[in-house]
């Protein structure tokens, strides 16, 4: 092969790198699981240039006159193919985006929906958190998207969600929850009244190993709350599954209290934070994908919280 051929194929490689990379939400699906809920499944892996942090579950709600979209994405990339679904089944505008919570990959692709004028809508924490941590969840997104981040950002919600507001879409109300700490401290739920589909961020993970950022005695409290809830049709945070309500809660829920019940038991038996961590939950690793990338952060958290109880 020439030089000069070489040079051309690296020239036509490089033309279309970025293009290849864009592509990777070309085949972005949406899939109605109750009449007017549309449910977008992330990936259940490490955010990359190959899923632009396309890792969430996220969606839209479609009402008489306005829709309504839980969680963005986890990049404009995200939230710009999130939009190119709703306008491929509704020209109905966007009145509200929701975040089910603060991180990174529900809320980065906000921006998708400034043109439609969406109201950003949140828990009353959620302002506070995302102040504080904004910065770092956005270098940490240009360190593994590089350019493919660009336009990604974190927008504050102006409509904030004490205990309970009720949207109306027309003809169609949505019920939004927020919970005391428990995965985060600004978890918000959206019930859509008319089908009886919750949709519940991250307050549960299927398979994606659960994560804890808030409290885990209040994840455990508020999961036997939700549980008591009739709910015949709902949307995990990450992953999916056929289980039925609430016994879909079991997993996670028997996760959480394994870690709670064993370093309870460590630290009485005077463990450090590091012996911890090398022995609590462990039977659960083979239950979860996942599992090494999060699990000591957990037990981390999980021993801080009780060390002083
Ligand atoms: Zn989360």
């Amino acid at each position: 092969m020439g030089r000069r051929r070489i040079a051309a194929l690296l020239l036509a490689w490089m033309a279309v790198a970025p293009v290849r990379a864009a592509d990777a939400l070309e085949s972005f699906a949406v899939t109605e699981i109750a009449p007017g809920n549309f449910v977008h499944y992330g990936r259940i892996e490490e955010r990359s240039p190959d899923n632009l942090g396309d890792q969430a579950n996220i969606g839209f709600i479609v009402g008489g006159q306005c829709v309504a979209v839980i969680d963005p994405g986890g990049s404009l990339a995200v939230g710009r193919a999130l939009r190119a679904a709703i306008r491929r089944i509704t020209d109905k505008p966007v009145c509200w985006v929701i975040f089910t919570h603060v991180h990174p990959d529900h809320i980065f692709g906000a921006a998708a929906f400034r043109e439609d004028k969406a109201v950003v809508v949140g828990h009353e924490n959620l302002p506070r958190s995302m102040a504080q941590r904004a910065r770092p969840y956005l270098n940490a997104l240009k360190r593994d998207l590089g350019d493919l981040a660009a336009g990604s950002e974190a927008i504050p919600p102006t409509r904030l969600v004490v205990d309970e507001t009720v949207l109306d879409l027309g003809g169609r109300s949505i019920r939004l929850k927020a919970w005391p700490v428990a995965h985060t401290d600004n978890d918000v739920t959206v019930l859509d009244e008319s089908t009886g589909t919750l949709w519940l961020g991250d307050l549960l993970f299927v398979d994606h190993t659960p994560v804890v950022d808030g409290k885990i005695t209040g994840f455990i409290e508020v999961l036997d709350r939700l549980a008591a809830l009739e709910v015949p049709l709902f949307v995990p945070g990450h992953g999916k599954t056929a289980v039925p309500w609430p016994q879909a809660l079991a997993p996670e829920r028997d996760y959480l209290a394994l870690i709670v019940r064993e370093t309870r038991a460590a630290i009485k038996r005077r463990k450090t934070i590091e012996e911890a961590t090398d022995e609590v939950g462990l039977t659960e690793r083979d239950k979860w994908v996942n599992f090494d990338d999060y699990h000591r952060r957990n037990v981390t958290t999980a021993y801080t919280e009780l060390e002083w109880e």
